[in-house]
């Protein structure tokens, strides 16, 4: 079995993109979503272990400690780091894994994960961002203006992703992430030892 695709999703806060990963996993088999560890609290709704892992800023010392994050960063106060245990037995298994996480993780992943692939999911346009940031109702309007003020820095960063994804309308946006992915499993690259046996079979003709 051929290993899992590692999926970076990053995008700014109130793009959809939490809507967009859930509607991908309902809707296709083989994505396993990374369950991040934040120091942040919960919002109404939220529960531990499935949004987040919810942790003390002295037990997220401990994680990086004990080297357990692939990646983590620092996000309007807040730390959020991606467990290394999850994501690695999953690609063993095949799956595809997706770390929904912000772009400084993000670059960090890619430094070390070069064969991961990185996509940014964005609204059309930074009004109608702004307009779902309003309206989820769950931040006061001081975090809303920072968030927002961090989504124009991210919007720095959008360059360095390899695809762009407008989530306007979701079904679209949801089925076009599932075809990115799935032409990753196709390149080349990444079918070496299926490569090998063709040319080995062929020689026989040769
Ligand atoms: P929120 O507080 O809205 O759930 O998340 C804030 C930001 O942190 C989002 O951009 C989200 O993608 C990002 N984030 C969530 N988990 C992680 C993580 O494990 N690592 C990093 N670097 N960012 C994360």
């Amino acid at each position: 079995m051929s290993r899992g695709v590692l999926v970076v999703v990053s995008g700014f806060s109130g793009a959809g993109k939490g809507t967009v990963m859930k509607r991908l996993l309902e809707k296709y088999d083989n994505y396993a979503l990374s369950i991040s560890v934040t120091t942040r609290k919960p919002r109404p709704g939220e529960e531990d272990g499935r949004e987040y892992f919810f942790r003390t800023k002295e037990e997220f010392e401990k994680f990086i400690e004990e080297d357990a994050l692939i990646e983590y960063a620092q996000y309007v106060e807040n730390y959020y780091g991606t467990p290394r245990f999850y994501v690695e037995e999953q690609l063993a298994a095949g799956k595809d894994v997706i770390l929904e996480i912000e772009i400084q993780g993000a670059m960090k992943v890619k430094e070390r994960n070069p064969e991961a692939v990185l996509v940014f999911v964005t609204p059309p346009t930074v009004e109608e961002l702004k307009r779902r940031l309003t309206e989820r109702g769950t931040e006061t309007p001081e975090v809303i203006a920072e968030r927002l003020a961090r989504a124009s820095e991210e919007a720095e960063g959008m360059h360095h992703y390899d695809y762009l994804l407008i989530n306007d309308v979701l079904e679209e946006c949801v089925d076009d992430l599932h075809q990115i992915i799935q032409s990753e499993h196709a390149r080349s690259w990444r079918n070496k030892e299926f490569i090998s046996r063709i040319q080995e079979e062929s020689r026989q003709f040769k």
